[in-house]
């Protein structure tokens, strides 16, 4: 299944994301830039359109074969076009409950064909970024979108080629970029959207990691645009003031256009500058041939002349949260969404308003955490660059329809233990249960047997202690020289990526040889099996203790037989009678347990084992003991000193 790219189809910006390995990021242009202007240009009849950053260049140029702010015309109705918010400088035709359409050359487009422009450079961009055909997204729409705009955004993806796989309202997708999904079962949240040109306020609310948008409200004809302006209208006056060409609205003519678009550019500029330094300078070389322009413009200066519009937006914050029936105060977060919320005076204000703290902000004597923070008022969240927040989150609740993401946002731990089989076949944990992925863990181990040249790596999932009862993943050899047991020392790890699947890795330490194994995936197993296996596991807990001591006693039964029959054999007739009757019984008790085995559960009784390999043990001390001043004797005597 390919991959599911978010997309942000704004009124000002568009932007392209995808989740890889976990992690959501926006995709650049060949540019590398992250913002395409949702700007189209029609440059003759016919001709291919200009999209993005060259189009929005010559928009003041060209008004009338630039089309800007599209979105505002998605799903509209002829009638509509008569509204305020509709004046555009390009022409727009339609009437009554007819469709809107757009001339450009001749040529009637509708919304949707200009939008489906804007999609298709977002999707060239993201299959250039990612080298593979790109055919499914999510698309954002905002909250007060009703049926036809969204169906008309639907139609704008096909269009472009791609099948939108949801529509997502564009506070919801900012939230699930905060993350505010995995927030307390019931949590709500106001998003603060101040973009291009659209302001709009909504409140959701979170119940059990699903949002319900519970009111909305805002203004389609307040934004970012409307500050540009002021800032234009003060740097014509200056320029009029330092014996500049007179460029306001009243003198405009067609050759002032160029000079009109110079200024609104660098305002912009200017605007966002401030934003991170207290000052900066315009500057406008040769803006006629005999006329250079400079001037310094303060972030005082810049909230003077644009105040009362960020105040605008006040209004719509007391009216959706009075549709939502709740106190800012009842917020648990204020989220900022749009490129004009970094303003800082944006941030002083909503803060202001929403009575916000910012998290970890130590009032007197008490830092603000859990319970006194909340009881303060909401937390102002600003982690996400808010021009990018919306097409993270779209990207988000793609990989979670592609699949990909599920298993990370709801699994995102080992759902089962994962492990080898060791010797005896006992299941031996390398990775518990329940451990957060991605994760890496591993161990050493060696050999039981003499000579063997090479050890299985039986792979296994489930929380049963013997391998049988286990699921089996898959299983490899990995070869090494010869040598006595426990002597070869093979590193085993274990690595669970992003996407929930298992690598295995096992590496014979002396020589370095090792082989890598991908497992099938680790993390997607079925629920029903998981819960079945762990109420097994439950069930048979006292069972399975058993058989896993019974199996290790079982191994050290089967070490101290062979260790004392060869010692044995060895000193018998050095051997007095009665100890060897001694050294007898202990060992056909230790046999006679063995021989108890049940064949059916492959157990026995592990204490009774024990016991015997102790007393086993007890017996052949003195043996031992003898054995070794034999053999400290014949070393001596071989090197003479005896
Ligand atoms: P939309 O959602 O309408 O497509 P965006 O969220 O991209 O719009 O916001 C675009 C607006 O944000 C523009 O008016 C732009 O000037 C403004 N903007 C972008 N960056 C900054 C900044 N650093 N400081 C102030 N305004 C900014
Ligand atoms: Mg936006």
């Amino acid at each position: 299944m390919s991959r599911i790219v978010g997309i942000d189809l704004g009124t000002t910006n568009s932007l392209v994301a995808i989740v890889d390995s976990g992690i959501p990021y926006v995709i650049a242009d060949p540019e590398g830039q992250r913002l395409t202007p949702s700007v189209v240009h029609v440059p003759g009849p016919g001709a291919a359109t200009i999209v993005g950053h060259p189009a929005n260049r010559v928009r003041i140029l060209k008004p009338a074969e630039t089309v800007y702010s599209v979105k505002r015309f998605m799903g509209r109705r002829g009638s509509d076009i008569a509204r305020e918010e509709m004046l555009v400088t390009y022409p727009v035709a339609g009437s009554g409950s007819g469709p809107v359409t757009l001339q450009l050359h001749g040529r009637a487009w509708t919304p949707e064909e200009i939008s489906a422009e804007i999609l298709r450079k977002l999707k060239a961009d993201a299959e250039a970024s990612l080298g593979e055909p790109v055919t499914r997204a999510v698309i954002t729409v905002p909250a007060y979108f009703n049926d036809a705009q969204r169906n008309a955004t639907i139609r704008a993806g096909e269009l472009a080629g791609l099948t939108v796989e949801r529509i997502v309202n564009e506070p919801t997708a900012a939230a699930l970029a905060y993350g505010l999904d995995k927030l307390k079962d019931k949590a709500r949240i106001a998003v603060y959207d101040l973009g291009g040109g659209t302001f709009d306020l909504s409140v959701l609310e979170l119940n059990q990691g699903v949002f319900q948008v519970l009111s909305t409200h805002g203004d389609t004809r307040l934004g970012g645009d409307d500050l540009d302006k002021r800032v234009v209208a003060h740097l014509c006056q200056e320029i009029r003031s330092a014996g500049g060409p007179d460029l306001s609205p009243a003198t405009n003519t067609p050759d002032l256009l160029p000079l009109l678009s110079r200024v609104r550019e660098a305002a912009e500029r200017a605007k966002i500058r401030l934003s991170s330094e207290t000052e900066t300078e315009v500057s406008l070389p040769f803006l006629t041939p005999d006329f250079n322009f400079t001037c310094r413009l303060s972030r005082a200066r810049l909230e003077e002349l644009t105040r009362d519009i960020v105040e605008r937006t006040r209004a719509h914050c007391l009216r959706s949260l009075s549709d939502a029936k709740l106190e800012a105060s009842a917020l648990d977060q204020v989220i900022l969404v749009g490129g004009q919320t970094r303003m800082p005076l944006v941030r002083k204000l909503v803060s202001e308003w929403f009575g916000c703290v910012e998290f970890g902000e130590v009032r007197g004597d008490l830092r603000l955490g859990d319970e006194y923070h909340k009881a303060k008022g909401p937390e102002l969240n600003t982690g996400v660059n808010p021009d990018e927040a919306v097409a993270l989150g779209a990207a988000i609740q793609g990989e979670i329809l592609a699949g990909g993401f599920r298993n990370l946002l709801l699994l995102d731990v080992t759902p089962l233990s994962l492990g080898i089989e060791t010797f005896g076949g006992l299941m031996n944990v390398i990775i518990p249960r329940n451990t957060t992925i991605p994760v890496k863990a591993g161990e050493l181990f060696t050999t039981a047997v003499d000579n063997q040249r090479s050890m299985l790596i039986h792979v296994l999932q489930g929380e049963r202690e013997r391998a049988m009862d286990n699921w089996s993943l898959g299983r490899f050899e990995l070869e090494f020289e010869a040598a006595p047991k426990g002597v070869p020392r093979v590193g085993v790890q274990f690595e669970i990526d992003a996407n929930g699947v298992l690598h295995v890795l096992a590496r014979d330490v002396k020589t370095g040889h090792q082989k890598v194994v991908q497992m099938k995936s680790a993390v997607d197993v079925d629920d029903a099996d998981v819960q079945k296996m762990v109420e097994e596991s439950v069930a048979n807990a006292f069972d399975d203790l058993r058989a896993r001591q019974w199996i290790e006693a079982k191994i050290r039964a089967g070490e101290t037989l062979i260790a004392t029959r060869k010692t044995m054999a060895e000193y018998d007739a050095e051997l007095d009678p009665d100890y060897r009757t001694q050294l007898h019984q202990a060992l056909d008790e230790v046999e006679s347990v063995l021989s108890l085995e049940n064949p059916k559960t492959k157990t026995g009784d592990p204490a009774r084992l024990k016991a015997a390999t102790a007393a086993l043990d007890e017996v052949t001390k003195p043996l031992a003991e003898y054995a070794m001043d034999k053999v400290m004797e014949a070393m001596l005597r071989k090197k003479g000193v005896l």
